[in-house]
């Protein structure tokens, strides 16, 4: 852990996490071709120290670096690693705000699995926990990395009646709550929420806070963290013209525990997949229906009705369905090893079925 500049012990301070990315990433040639870059090359000591005289004056620093990856390659140690230091920042005292540098390729899953892992203990413990990203290089002309960082930073500190403490991700002026973050644009500089419910980050607009705290009251018990080793396998298939049986057949013979479905239109996939997904779902792997359209709500029994054992994705996109199902997963294994049994389902239900932000 390394402190910006020294402080001591205990001093309130915002914890950065630094996870890699485009905003730590570095061009060989930036002037001619900045997006030919190598992602998570600069630590994030540096991106702080890089904004250190915009950052306005009282607010301490401490910065730590997690990893330092292109995120399109996170694993789930990863996401364990993140989410246990989040929950220790949480109820440390000193800590008054988290913000986490993060690759945007999945910026999407990280931020619905640490809504799920932590959303109530950000809320209780009256602490925004941001994540954010940049769409350019460090290096690169107008890189966007500083303002993002300069704005999550900023909202990390302000005071908590202006919004409540929760998970949350910043891009391109622009808030959102980061279960509701998805990458729908290759290069944008607002990518990550572009069709997001979100408010500007410099006056919060109240019919999208009324919102956040809907979802916030529905929200009402953390899921347990997977150890390393420990999450479910879960793999995501898309549904095509042409699809084939072989597809999912394949995963029969596997260990494979769930399987989630970007279907077509309202969630429907190829009738070449019936009877595979039938024998999948006989041998007790859970499956997930979501649409690969990459907006709109998943609904049950719809455009079909469901089989046991399957369950619309609700407003979750395939990303997020996955993380989800391997949360609930491992939830309901460690349930069923409590003496409380619940399925899957239950958990699943908990953060798909909640209020959406309009
Ligand atoms: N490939 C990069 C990453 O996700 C993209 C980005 O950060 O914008 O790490």
């Amino acid at each position: 852990m390394s402190l910006i500049p020294s402080i001591p012990e205990n001093t309130p301070h915002i914890l950065v996490f630094g996870m890699g990315g485009t905003i730590a990433g570095l061009a060989p040639n930036p002037e001619e071709t900045p997006l030919q870059y190598q992602a998570g090359q600069v630590g994030v000591d540096a991106l702080v120290s890089h904004i250190q005289s915009a950052i306005p004056g009282g607010i301490q620093l401490v910065s730590q670096q997690l990893a330092n990856i292109n995120s399109r390659n996170l694993l789930d140690a990863d996401l364990t690693l993140l989410g246990q230091s989040v929950k220790e920042a949480l109820v440390d005292d000193a800590v008054k705000g988290i913000v986490i540098t993060h690759g945007t390729d999945t910026i999407e899953e990280t931020g619905l699995f640490l809504q799920a892992i932590c959303g109530k203990l950000a809320h209780t413990q009256a602490k925004r926990v941001i994540l954010t990203g940049a769409m350019l290089p460090s290096n690169a002309l107008g890189a966007d990395g500083p303002s993002n960082l300069l704005d999550a930073l900023r909202w990390a500190s302000t005071s908590i009646e202006n919004c409540p403490g929760g998970i949350y991700a910043v891009m391109d002026g622009r808030g959102c709550m980061a279960m509701d973050l998805a990458k729908r644009h290759a290069t944008a500089l607002n990518a990550p929420l572009q069709n997001s419910p979100s408010s500007s980050v410099g006056l919060i607009n109240p019919s999208w806070l009324s919102g956040v705290k809907a979802v916030q009251h529905a929200w009402n018990e953390d899921l347990p963290i997977p150890q390393e080793g420990e999450w479910p396998w879960v793999e995501i298939l898309t549904s095509h013209a042409g699809a084939r049986p072989e597809t999912v057949a394949q995963w029969l013979k596997s260990d494979v525990q769930g399987l989630v479905v970007a279907g077509s239109g309202q969630g429907g996939f190829h009738d070449a997949w019936a009877e595979p997904f039938k024998k999948a779902m006989a041998q007790g792997i859970a499956l997930v229906r979501t649409t690969r359209t990459g907006a709109g709500t998943t609904l049950p029994n719809i455009p079909e009705l469901d089989a046991p054992g399957c369950r619309a994705s609700g407003v979750l996109s395939a990303p997020r369905a996955r993380i989800a199902l391997q949360l609930a997963l491992n939830a309901a294994k460690q349930s069923n090893l409590a003496g409380k049994p619940l399925t899957w389902q239950d958990f699943f239900a908990r953060i798909a079925d909640l209020p959406e932000i309009r």
